[in-house]
């Protein structure tokens, strides 16, 4: 197959630099029995709420566009957030509309700070509109050092600053005041990624009228719905036009916006996965805190991250995949994250397995 095909070379020498020097984002796709590897809900949509969904997609013309704004949905998701439906951005997962806010905003050379580590997405798409990435590093513990953000987005003369609370990958949380003390420090336009807001944290959804920020939600965890990608932003609805330049029209399609309108009916599904998976969570997280040879961090978020103390973390990821069939994110290889593990919280029974296995495999001393 390859053999038939021109050398590359010539064409991807016209990539900029910045972007060939970046290293993709993607994920192995592993089989396993218990999949805790991407911060996903660990319960489908209910069956019956699949089929309300595409009963309701079969009743569209598939042959038209969608809706080119979903005004319904808007104004559904504008009351749960008591915010304007003119300040609300929908998009194909939250991910699209971090691409919509650096992409509008990013000029070549702006600076983007944000705490360090963190979802590496932020550096990648920074690099690709030819902006300049400054990770600031989290404090002990991986908390969030408000002074450290603050002076370096001071220092940078920051564009755009992103906290991501819960932090992936650390879990971490910002302080009650953090946001306000950005937006009192610095004109820089404040994202607040607040895919996993859900599971704990506090939210910038009541600052948003008092300046400029813009808040990012998703489908993909509490409700989850990662499947069909939706995800949304709030913003001051002047912003949120500006935004909207920056994505494609009609990105998010008719099945998905019949599914988020669909759920936005049955948001107490989101309520009771929300309240099952965070006393899971803190079960779980009570647990791994008494076996001897890890150390647990505090985690907001549907996921929690580990450092291993004897045995190496890639040791102990191929053991919980080979003999237990439990597969989780090994970040070992950051240099941040040495012997660090990502596990998502998934049922009460994975965790069960995970616990279990971690004191065959991390507990005792070799
Ligand atoms: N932000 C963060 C911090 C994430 O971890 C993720 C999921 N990996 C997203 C945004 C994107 O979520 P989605 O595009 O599914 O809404």
């Amino acid at each position: 197959m390859t053999e038939s095909l021109a050398d590359a070379g010539p064409a991807v020498a016209l990539v900029k630099p910045a972007v060939r020097g970046q290293p993709a984002y993607t994920l192995v796709a592993r089989p396993s029995r218990r999949k805790l590897n991407q911060n996903e809900s660990p319960w489908d949509v209910p069956e019956a709420l699949k089929r309300e969904i595409v009963e309701r997609a079969m009743a569209l013309p598939w042959n038209r566009y969608p809706e080119f704004v979903p005004a319904e949905l808007l104004r559904r998701l504008a009351a749960a957030h008591m915010w304007h439906p003119d300040g609300i951005l929908v998009g194909n997962g939250s991910n699209e509309l971090i691409q919509a806010v650096l992409a509008t905003t990013l000029a070549p050379g702006s600076t983007v700070v944000s705490g360090s580590p963190t979802f590496s997405l932020y550096r990648l798409l920074t690099n690709v509109f030819g902006g300049r990435y400054v990770p600031v590093a989290l404090g002990r513990d991986f908390r969030y050092d408000m002074d450290a953000l603050i002076q370096a987005a001071t220092r940078e003369r920051a564009r755009v600053v992103v906290l991501n609370s819960p932090n992936n990958p650390t879990g971490s949380a910002l302080p009650p005041d953090g946001v306000e003390r950005i937006l009192e420090s610095t004109d820089a336009l404040v994202l607040c990624d607040e895919a996993y807001q859900d599971f704990g944290g506090p939210t910038a959804v009541p600052l948003l009228p008092s300046s400029p920020r813009v808040v990012l939600r998703t489908f993909s965890k509490a409700f989850g719905l990662a499947g069909l990608r939706f995800g949304y932003a709030l913003a001051h609805p002047v912003l949120a036009r500006e935004i909207a330049k920056g994505k494609l029209p009609y990105n998010v399609n008719a099945i998905t916006l019949a599914a988020a309108a669909t759920l936005m009916e049955h948001a107490e599904i989101r309520t009771e996965r929300i309240r099952a998976l965070v006393a899971t969570r803190d079960r779980t997280v009570d647990r791994l805190r008494t076996i001897s040879g890890i150390t647990v961090y505090p985690t907001a978020a549907n996921f929690v991250l580990l450092r291993c103390l004897r045995t190496p973390a890639r040791e102990i990821f191929r053991r919980l995949l080979e003999d237990y069939g439990i597969l989780v994110r090994d970040l070992s290889a950051a240099s941040e994250l040495q012997e660090c593990l990502r596990i998502s919280i998934g049922t009460e029974e994975d965790m069960d397995a995970v616990v279990a296995a971690l004191e065959q495999l991390a507990g005792s001393e070799r």
